[in-house]
């Protein structure tokens, strides 16, 4: 890290800051006297945990400002180019190899007969994964909360069925094992990204875990959510985009940030998804708008399914229905193979 002090610091406050960093016994510092600033440059690791430190050293008097230069989040930071997670979910299906992995389903399990219809009909469009909430995070408690136990019960039965991992959202710490027991993949919502409590419990076990990013969540923030579940040594996170919070939401439900893909990807060897249903919210926008996420470079693809939205229980507006969604599989893996040639030839191979 670098200090630099304040024009009218007095020579005292250089030397407070030195014995500061000489007694952690693992730093050392450089001091740099010059005109028109003071700086020191701080050498040595303490494990990248040195956030309080660089918080106490901000408080001495004197210091006009502290510059980290690691990252906040050094497991979830990308350290070499060629450095890339795969996560493997079972049943043969990884998100971030060489295939794009493709989760459909309801946003809610309503039934078994609405999972079962809804699953064959995203397995026979060539989906990987199925999803379906069994545990609803809803704006108002008058919203239909999810089947909770049962469903988590029907979403296991019927990927078993179809030979499909499995992935539902976890809400609260105390549901972790339970969800864990059904399902394949634990999804963490925009709303639980920064619920720390959960990240740390989901970083005790070794499922899957795809992180959706907070609706307002810097990058910054989301990689250190990552960081949170890397810490508690599950190294299987994928990173989730499903649109941000913007000033125009009059006619999408969010922002697609679709940039975020390869920003995510020069940043972090996490895989990433894309979510374009949450993004959007429109279903005449999706098609388009998951074409985008693919070229970008997205691992995985995230869309909501439902084979009669007017009755859906949540989410209906953007469930694609079953024939565009099977279309767009088809314009999704030619879109994912337009991209491979176009990374060919711009690496000249
Ligand atoms: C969902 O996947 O149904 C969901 C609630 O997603 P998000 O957390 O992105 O709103
Ligand atoms: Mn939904």
């Amino acid at each position: 890290m670098i200090i630099t002090f304040e024009r009218d610091h007095a020579q005292g406050d250089v030397s407070a800051v030195c014995d500061r960093i000489q007694a952690t016994g693992e730093l050392k510092s450089v001091v740099e006297n010059g005109a028109p600033y003071t700086v020191v440059a701080v050498i040595g690791d303490i494990n990248g945990r040195c956030e309080t430190l660089i918080e106490q050293l901000g408080a001495m008097r004197g210091v006009a400002g502290v510059q980290r230069i690691g990252k906040k989040y050094q497991l979830a930071a990308r350290k070499h180019p060629d450095q890339q997670t795969i996560v493997d979910v079972g049943h043969g299906v990884q998100i971030g190899g060489d295939r794009l992995a493709i989760v459909a389903g309801p946003c809610s399990i309503e039934s078994e007969g609405q999972l079962r219809t809804i699953a064959q009909a995203v397995k026979n469009a060539g989906a990987h994964i199925l999803r379906g909430g069994a545990f609803k995070p809803r704006t108002s408690p008058r919203d239909f909360q999810g089947l909770g136990e049962d469903g988590l019960r029907m979403l296991r039965d019927i990927g078993g069925e179809f030979g499909m991992p499995t992935q539902t959202e976890v809400m609260a710490p105390h549901q972790v094992d339970m969800v864990a027991d059904h399902a394949d993949i634990l999804q963490i919502g925009t709303r639980n990204m920064q619920n720390y409590d959960l990240l740390k419990a989901v970083g005790q076990t070794r499922k899957p875990v795809v992180l959706k990013r907070g609706m307002s969540a810097t990058f910054p923030e989301w990689l250190s959510a990552a960081e949170y579940i890397l810490d508690g040594g599950n190294p299987h996170v994928v990173l989730c985009e499903r649109g941000i919070r913007t000033f125009d939401s009059t006619m999408t439900r969010n922002t697609a940030d679709v940039v975020a893909i390869p920003v995510l990807h020069g940043e972090s060897h996490l895989p990433v998804m894309f979510d374009p249903s949450h993004a959007v919210g429109k279903r005449r926008h999706i098609a388009d708008t998951a074409l985008a996420g693919v070229a970008a470079g997205a691992d995985a693809l995230h869309l909501e399914v439902h084979h009669q939205p007017e009755r859906a229980l949540s989410d209906g507006d953007q469930s694609l229905l079953p024939e565009q969604f099977a279309l767009l599989v088809q314009q999704m893996n030619i879109m994912r193979e337009a991209r491979t040639r176009c990374r060919t030839l711009r690496m000249g191979r």
